[in-house]
């Protein structure tokens, strides 16, 4: 019986919190070694020390996921090759922009035999259309890569609060059912459908378009959009509080906050964050700017995602199709005030 090997391609916010999950499964699974191989992109630290040397002698990762022990079988290795050599399994989870060169960097560096699943929202554009994530590491590395996206917000899952993903395959479910084994905690809630461009689009399109992902992937199922990566994605990503439940009240829901603590340490996503400053000051203040300033080296994905999918649509000729799209774009880019998307909503009828 074969003993699978984990390395985590990654070591932002969110592949430190994987890699932690990942590492307290394969703690008690006998199918999985025990260690957990995370690749760091190398970089130094104020203090003078190299962020891999601190991770591993302080089990946390100081810079994207302060506060938290990742574990001690997760072994941070500044050396992409080496990191990967060994793995069956492989997690990508960084941003999205770095991707295509990380998967150059590891044609013919990895195992024949090694599984991929990717974590990473967005896409690339290519002049032939665009390519999902978990597309660009097949087409590379040769390998079979599922998808795994959903409810969840890192800084959450790193407390153990509550949350829950979607894996999407497509063809061979024990392979789903692997990397379901290798996620799934009593807090981390896992489930899976066949469905690897679905599930993917639903997390880099923060499904609010279902329209546009059926056009551009045919496949995606009607289903797909009421698992953790769709609806339940779309509301976790856009609330401050998601410790909390939402009662109806009059017209209006209003917030019953059932962990106080959380609510007040956490304050949901950072493309939400983002955005909620970038209106405060009437984009005034461009993303770069906030995104330097309140994410200290962590990455804001709609941003640019907003600018690969208008550059999808206007390859297409479906500028007029999704207008909501080309709003949000003029609105990142700073040609357009925050408020053009109320204007926006004001006059157009719903098109989700
Ligand atoms: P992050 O935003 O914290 O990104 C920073 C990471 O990028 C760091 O590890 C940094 O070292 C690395 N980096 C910087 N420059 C690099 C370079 N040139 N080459 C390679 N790496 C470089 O990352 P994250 O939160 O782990 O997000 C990874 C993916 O997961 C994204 O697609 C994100 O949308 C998705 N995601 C995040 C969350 C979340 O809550 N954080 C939840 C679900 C999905
Ligand atoms: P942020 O990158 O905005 O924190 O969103 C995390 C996410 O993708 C939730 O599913």
């Amino acid at each position: 019986r074969s003993i699978y090997d984990v390395t985590v391609v990654g070591s932002g916010n969110w592949g430190s919190v994987a890699a932690k999950l990942i590492a307290s499964n394969t703690l008690k699974l006998s199918s999985f070694h025990d260690e957990v191989r995370m690749w760091v992109f190398e970089e130094t630290l104020p203090s003078g020390e190299k962020l891999t040397e601190v991770i591993n002698k302080t089990n946390e990762n100081v810079k994207y996921l302060p506060g938290i022990k990742l574990g001690k079988n997760v072994v941070a290795d500044p050396d992409l090759e080496n990191a990967v050599r060994d793995a069956t399994m492989l997690v990508f989870v960084t941003p999205h922009q770095f991707m295509e060169g990380i998967c150059k960097r590891l044609v013919g560096k990895i195992r024949s035999d090694a599984e991929a699943i990717s974590l990473i929202k967005g896409m690339e554009v290519k002049r032939d259309g665009p390519r999902m994530i978990s597309s660009l590491i097949s087409e590379h590395l040769g390998i079979n890569c599922c998808v795994l996206m959903g409810a969840n917000i890192a800084n959450e899952i790193a407390l153990e609060q509550f949350s829950e993903a979607t894996v999407g395959y497509r063809k061979n479910k024990e392979i789903a059912d692997k990397w379901v084994k290798l996620f799934h905690t009593s807090y981390f809630m896992v489930s899976c459908v066949q469905d690897v461009e679905g599930v993917e689009l639903c997390g880099t399109l923060k499904n609010v378009m279902k329209a546009l992902s059926k056009l551009l992937f045919p496949s995606v199922k009607d289903t797909t959009f009421f698992e953790s990566c769709g609806v339940a994605d779309l509301i976790t990503t856009c609330c401050k509080y998601n410790q909390c439940i939402y009662v109806l009240n009059g017209t209006n829901y209003s917030p019953i906050i059932t962990n106080k603590q959380a609510c007040r340490s956490l304050v949901g996503g950072r493309n939400r964050r983002c955005a909620e400053a970038f209106a405060k000051n009437g984009g005034k203040r461009s993303f770069d700017e906030l995104e330097t300033e309140m994410l200290q080296g962590q990455k804001l994905q709609g941003v640019s995602t907003a600018k690969e999918v208008h550059e999808v649509l206007s390859h297409r000729g479906w500028l007029e199709q999704f207008p909501l799209f080309s709003t949000v774009h003029e609105i990142c880019c700073g040609r357009l005030p925050p408020n053009a998307i109320v204007v926006y909503s004001e006059q157009t009828p719903d098109q989700s």
